[in-house]
């Protein structure tokens, strides 16, 4: 098979005239900041995921951060998967926590419920559960030996059926190669409406939104104070962490495209797993395929990755478990992730792929294989 002309990325998010005409639509209207196309967002997303509430935010990271600060969780010990994204180990960090990296289960690579047992702590507080890959964390497991707080990390399960509903809150992100992609963007999802409450203020330095103390003077219909009402008052020491109406406006069309981009996902994922060479491990199935994470002999994993990249296909490996990062170094064993990270790459998944990109990632991997099992 030929070789391309460009690089074939691992992810990558997608997007049509009708993002730019939302983005225009905003940028002509004058609010650029967080107004009316956020407080849209949030609706029809608390809708998507059926949640009572939602808040929009910088991302991911931030929302997780702010869930453990109007907890008031600080000094405690919180406990996350050490296959996972930094943001689960760094959080609690940022809060003065320990951050308790638990082992995984070798199918799923999700939180393993046994080994996170065994490593509770008597100050360990919450736990940060993460969906990985899209595939749902154990997390009704979980609740059987911890009854404290519960993240429920969804940066990869946007939007699977059922995530988001079983932690105590749920974080989403629109990072710039998540399934929903707005650039950089999260959500809070939660049903407690009086955590909800001492969220929001967090959001913004604890003052109420310039947009919410706005009368539309068209309308006269807003309360019934006519103009700009500029007083607020600050009651709690908040942070900076808020979407802005140029973001919420492309999210609002990504997520109308959602649907489309998933069953694609999918697709891809059902062509890896009938055609690949049977020497290449199956992922979990995911609904969402945030990235589609295989498994193939540890002494050729990294002999693969360059070889792909040398037919410009980009890969990754979803991740190296986060212990193994010096910052946050533990003192004890995972039997589960040491052996199998060793094993992971993640293939090109994205809602950008063509049916003829897919038979060439197929091609070429199973061509690595052809010419490494002769021997
Ligand atoms: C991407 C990711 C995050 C961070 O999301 P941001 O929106 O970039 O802050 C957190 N957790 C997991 C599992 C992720 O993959």
């Amino acid at each position: 098979m030929q070789i391309r002309d460009s690089v074939l990325a691992v992810s990558r998010p997608t997007s049509g005239p009708e993002e730019k005409q939302a983005i225009a639509e905003v940028l002509d209207s004058g609010w650029w900041g967080k107004g009316p196309k956020v407080a849209e967002f949030e609706t029809e997303f608390a809708k998507m995921v059926g949640a009572k509430h939602a808040i929009a935010v910088t991302s991911a990271s931030a929302g997780q951060d702010l869930i453990i600060k109007a907890l008031n969780l600080k000094g405690v010990d919180i406990a996350s998967p050490t296959i996972s994204f930094m943001t689960t180990a760094a959080v609690p960090l940022w809060n003065d926590c320990t951050s308790n990296i638990v082992d995984v289960d070798p199918i799923d690579l999700n939180i393993d419920p046994i080994d996170l047992k065994k490593s509770l702590k008597k100050n360990t507080k919450a736990v940060i559960a993460v969906n990985n890959a899209g595939v749902l964390a154990p997390i009704n497991e979980i609740r059987n030996h911890f009854d404290g707080f519960i993240i429920e990390d969804c940066a990869h399960s946007c939007y699977t059926e059922g995530a988001g509903s079983r932690g105590d809150a749920a974080v989403w992100s629109f990072q710039a190669v998540k399934t929903m992609p707005t650039g950089d963007g999260g959500m809070i999802t939660t049903n407690d409406s009086e955590l909800f409450e001492r969220i929001s203020p967090l959001t913004w330095f604890g003052i109420s939104s310039t947009y919410s103390r706005t009368v539309d003077m068209n309308s006269k219909s807003v309360g019934n104070r006519p103009g700009y009402t500029w007083d607020y008052q600050i009651d709690v020491l908040g942070y900076k962490a808020y979407m802005i109406d140029l973001t919420a406006a492309i999210g609002l069309v990504q997520m109308k495209k959602l649907p489309g981009y998933l069953e694609w996902r999918r697709h891809i994922q059902a062509r890896y797993n009938a055609e690949l060479n049977p020497i290449v491990q199956r992922p979990s199935h995911s609904e969402t395929v945030q990235y589609y994470g295989a498994r193939v002999p540890k002494d050729l994993r990294d002999q693969l990755i360059t070889y792909l990249a040398s037919k410009l296909i980009h890969t990754s490996v979803h991740y190296k478990p986060l212990h193994l990062h010096p910052v946050v170094a533990q003192d004890r064993k995972y039997p589960v992730a040491d052996v199998e990270w060793l094993r992971l790459i993640s293939l090109p998944c994205h809602a950008s792929m063509t049916e003829d990109d897919i038979t060439y990632v197929i091609y070429w991997v199973n061509q690595f294989f052809d010419m490494h099992s002769s021997s």
